[in-house]
């Protein structure tokens, strides 16, 4: 049975790779399926697709969404939606703004904390991809702030160091809703320790399709729980490497964080199901 990765970035968002250089790595790798899940973006999806089209490797429309949970932000995968449904790509230029507002936001924090950095310096970092904060951190490391990625979520950037983010992210309930609505299945990614079962069962509530259980912030317990929990919901398993490239810790998990392509059987048909054509 082949191997499928239904969770990589590239340089469209905070990846390190280009989308080429993710579709000869997958090459490499012998992956038969895989999906570029930007933050926020499809980009990158459509930046690979060219080069795809011209192997074996079947590439799913994929994408990271961020959206408001509970008072914090949360990542929602969503897959096989159309590429081309305006609404959602008005939902993704909409978020695309509101990452660079935010990164406004940290940017003002840190220079309230005595650094010198601004908004302007970090979207350059990015380079025409989406801001996040691992180009903050980069900019930290750059000025001599922080030695390590790590070490700025630590001391400047993680939830925990910035308290509430101010963001302009949609609702997980719009989210799902967004997704499904363009013909897609969205998925809850690395749940891992982020949610109590209570919180699990919101997601549920509203809509969600699938979870990410295999994921390499996950341990066999928690694969475990999450298969169990997919099981009772009637939801799609799904999984991947969360690749960032460049990365060492994320860099080794590529060709073998991966889910059985059976699995992704189940999303197109859902997709298929939503789009009205028939099986
Ligand atoms: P943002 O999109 O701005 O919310 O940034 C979230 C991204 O930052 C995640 O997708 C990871 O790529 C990265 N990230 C989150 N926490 C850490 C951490 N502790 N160390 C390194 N990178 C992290
Ligand atoms: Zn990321
Ligand atoms: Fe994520
Ligand atoms: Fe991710």
């Amino acid at each position: 049975m082949g191997k499928a990765d239904l969770h990589i970035h590239t340089t469209a968002s905070d990846g390190n790779l280009s989308p080429d250089e993710i579709i000869d790595l997958a090459q490499k790798h012998d992956l038969q399926i895989i999906s570029i899940t930007d933050h926020d973006t499809i980009r990158g999806y459509l930046t690979a697709r060219k080069r795809a089209g011209s192997t074996d490797i079947e590439l799913l429309p994929g994408v990271e969404i961020t959206c408001a949970f509970n008072g914090r932000e949360s990542h929602l995968l969503g897959y096989c939606f159309d590429p081309e449904d305006d609404d959602f790509l008005r939902l993704l230029s909409q978020h695309k703004k509101a990452r660079l507002s935010r990164i406004g936001w940290i940017t003002e924090q840190l220079r309230n904390q005595g650094l010198e950095i601004n908004r302007e310096e970090v979207k350059a970092e990015a380079a025409g991809g989406n801001v996040g904060r691992p180009h903050v951190a980069s900019m930290l490391i750059k000025k001599g702030y922080v030695q390590t990625a790590q070490e700025a979520f630590i001391r400047y950037l993680g939830d925990q160091a910035l308290g509430p983010i101010e963001s302009n992210y949609i609702s997980y309930e719009d989210a799902i809703k967004a997704i499904k609505d363009a013909g897609g299945a969205a998925v809850l990614a690395h749940p891992g320790v982020l949610y109590s079962d209570e919180e699990l069962e919101k997601w549920v509530d509203v809509g969600l399709d699938g979870i990410e259980v295999i994921h390499p912030s996950h341990n066999y317990s928690a694969q475990k729980k999450f298969n169990a929990f997919a099981e009772h919901n009637d939801l799609i398993v799904t999984g991947g490497s969360d690749f960032h490239g460049g990365n060492k810790h994320y860099l080794k998990h590529f060709g073998t964080v991966t889910i059985s392509v059976n699995n992704v059987e189940k999303i197109k048909r859902l997709s298929r199901q939503r789009k009205g054509i028939s099986v």
